[in-house]
């Protein structure tokens, strides 16, 4: 099985590249997480001290700049940022509190957009992030909107964060989750929103392992009814 791709789209911290990664492992396929392209580039910003509100300054974090992802331990993604392992740093808090201000820009997404394309062009990908199913891949054959409660996914986020060592408090990762879904669905071009034939799933009250076990699930019985 690996002609086909898969497109999981969904806030931050729903738990959308825990089930990605998961069902990439399970079908054989290659995960590719979109958010930690937006992320290098951020990061990017963050060590050239960019000022975040001027686009001219986030546009340039395009201009020679080569992001590339390979395969990282348990089928995770190591991200390089100009041929520099960055996988570490870019789930800092200061990534976390700019990136969909780097991510709102057309040009940043312009650019972004057109290497995912390549990457899933054939096929035999789980892509994660915010417009795969609307705007990356919107032939993708299976498409998933994965949700949660916003305490949940804060929650998920806060013991994410300090099993990283990172010093936070519950309401502040809430915080700032909630105004990074904001900016994301609330953005000009290609916002945070479900695609219409995407299947919905709330991951609120299920463990990791039913989500992927329900999302396998469905691709399997699709597979099997020679409906793709
Ligand atoms: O998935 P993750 O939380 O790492 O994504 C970080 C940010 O990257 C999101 O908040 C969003 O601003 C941006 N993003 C995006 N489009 C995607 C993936 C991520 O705009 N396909």
């Amino acid at each position: 099985m690996s002609g086909f791709n898969i497109a999981i789209d969904g806030p931050a911290g729903a738990g959308k590249s825990t089930a990605a990664r998961e069902i990439a492992s399970r079908l054989a396929l290659k995960y590719i997480d979109t958010g930690a392209m937006y992320r290098a580039l951020t990061w990017k910003g963050i060590i050239k001290g960019i000022d975040f509100h001027q686009p001219q300054e986030i546009e340039s974090l395009t201009l020679d700049t080569k992001i590339t992802i390979e395969k990282g331990p348990g089928g995770s993604n190591l991200l390089y940022l100009d041929n520099v392992d960055v996988t570490a740093e870019i789930r800092d808090p200061a990534v976390n509190r700019n990136v969909s201000l780097v991510a709102k820009n057309p040009k940043v997404r312009e650019t972004m957009v057109s290497q995912q394309q390549v990457i899933a062009s054939n096929g035999g990908v789980v892509m994660d992030g915010r417009d795969i199913g609307t705007n990356v891949l919107p032939g993708a054959e299976f498409k998933f909107f994965i949700t949660a409660s916003l305490e949940e996914r804060a929650r998920r986020r806060y013991l994410e964060l300090k099993e990283h060592g990172h010093d936070t408090t519950l309401e502040e990762v809430k915080k700032d989750i909630n105004i990074r879904d904001k900016i994301d669905s609330e953005r000009e071009l290609a916002p945070l929103v479900a695609a219409e034939d995407a299947v919905l799933v709330d991951t609120t009250n299920l463990s990791a392992e039913e989500v992927v076990g329900k999302m396998v699930k469905h691709i399997k019985e699709h597979i099997q009814a020679g409906s793709i």
